[in-house]
């Protein structure tokens, strides 16, 4: 296949290209890029906050679209599952949206009482130009909370300039209650956003080595947790793409440093839970953290042992969200004997690539911000039997006849942890075993 001339720097194979992959780019008109909008970047990131308001000023359709987009669960309110809209429409775009907003607004803070609330512009609004901010302040003077604009017209940039604009609203909360006084061997769980309960899982492993949870954000947010979450000693960044950047405001501005982690695949998981311990000097921590890690790989090695055997062999092919995770994912393919042939991520940067290529094996062919033409044709090049994506990739795999295994926003299972790792293992294994797949290969 011929890759369009402006593409190619973005598309590498291990063992042929010595060249760097290029990154970080807009996407190429015309090319149909798998990544989303600026509004669903920043929709996703603050979501899961769960007492907070969220209200799209748009069309409806964008309100939809990114409706319940991450499945995050909340252990308390459930405010953040609804999906609000202004709905706007022709005489709107006509004559200016802010009227409807701020009504829109007032009834919506005195029936629901949110802690706070997020109002989020689509691409329409960029164009007609209504004074989002202003209709913000008016209102949060007049109801008491924080209403603050999230500016992310979808086409103003790429679903990471989405990301940003979320750390920048987020900014606005962090480090408004609470004392500057740090809380010792505590920390913010940044970047994971409790699809199917992730980070019950998490919690539980920090608390059992004895570290405090300050916030989660956003997973299970509460927006008075974030608002002292400059409290915390230590940042732990997981989904880098999106989050990175509200742990560097957070280290310039409230001296709190970060660390990035994953949480997928056994050695991902542990890494993270002693680089914790290692963080705090606590001899004490670091016994816990080895005896958790002792206790759960000894009980999941024997179980995964079953679903290598059959899988050996198999070939992968992994586009995802976000770069941290598809290097966890290469691994822990491998840990279960499935191996990696193509690998890419829609926000990756040069590091997270060099990682990416330094542990793919020759052959792997590495991509940055593709394409569906793309996508279809480097799956059937290097024949891989499965695709590792989310709601964009499911139907590739599909047309190609080939197994799909879902792991973006809208899984219903836990991929993340020991148990996290077990559920990956069985859904590699049911999804490239199916028997319906001896029929797609004539
Ligand atoms: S691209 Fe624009 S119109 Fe489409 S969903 Fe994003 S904000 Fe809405």
């Amino acid at each position: 296949m011929k890759i369009l001339k402006d593409r190619t720097g973005q598309i590498v194979t291990k063992g042929k290209d010595e060249r760097e992959l290029a990154c970080d780019k807009a996407s190429l008109a015309g090319s149909v890029s798998q990544r989303a909008c600026v509004f669903c970047g920043s929709r996703v990131v603050l979501y899961p906050i769960a007492d907070a308001l969220h209200l799209i000023h748009g069309p409806v359709g964008c309100a939809s679209y990114t409706w319940d987009i991450r499945g995050a669960l909340s252990s308390g309110p459930q405010l953040h599952r609804l999906s609000f809209s202004t709905d706007l429409k022709e005489q709107q775009v006509v004559f200016g949206g802010e009227k409807i907003l701020t009504s829109a607004l007032v009834e919506l803070v005195n029936e629901y009482k949110p802690k706070a609330a997020f109002v989020y512009s689509t691409c329409i609004v960029g164009l007609i130009g209504d004074d989002v901010e202003a209709v913000c302040r008016q209102v949060g003077k007049e109801t008491g909370i924080d209403v603050i604009p999230v500016q992310a017209p979808g086409f103003a940039g790429t679903k990471k300039d989405g990301y940003k604009v979320a750390c920048d609203a987020l900014m606005r909360l962090v480090g408004t209650k609470g004392s500057e006084e740090t809380i010792p061997n505590s920390i913010n769980i940044i970047g994971d956003f409790n699809l199917a309960g992730e980070l019950y899982l998490l919690r539980d492993y920090y608390e059992k080595m004895g570290v405090k949870i300050v916030s989660t954000i956003t997973g299970d947010g509460r927006v008075d947790d974030i608002r002292q979450s400059h409290k915390a000693a230590l940042n732990i960044v997981q989904c880098s793409g999106s989050m990175s950047n509200l742990a560097m405001q957070m280290e310039q501005k409230y001296k709190v440093p970060y660390m990035r982690v994953s949480y997928f695949g056994i050695e991902d998981m542990s890494g993270a839970l002693y680089e914790v311990a290692r963080f705090f000097e606590n001899e004490s921590m670091m016994n816990k953290a080895i005896e958790l890690v002792r206790t759960e790989v000894s009980d999941l090695i024997p179980k995964l042992g079953k679903y290598k055997e059959t899988l050996e062999g198999k070939r992968a092919a992994i586009y995802v969200g976000g770069a941290f995770k598809a290097i966890s994912l290469i691994k822990a393919l491998r840990m279960i004997g499935v191996q990696t042939v193509v690998v890419g991520s829609q926000t990756g940067n040069k590091e997270d690539y060099k990682i990416m290529k330094e542990i793919s094996d020759e052959g792997t062919i590495l991509v940055d911000d593709t394409n569906p033409l793309e996508l279809t044709q480097f799956v059937k090049e290097t024949k891989a039997d499965i695709l590792i994506g989310g709601v964009k990739e499911r139907p590739i795999a599909y047309k190609l006849g080939i197994g799909f295994c879902d792991h973006n926003h809208e899984r219903k299972l836990a991929l993340a942890g020991y148990e996290g790792m077990l559920n990956f293992a069985k859904e590699i294994y049911a999804t490239a075993m199916s028997p319906v797949f001896q029929f797609t290969k004539s």
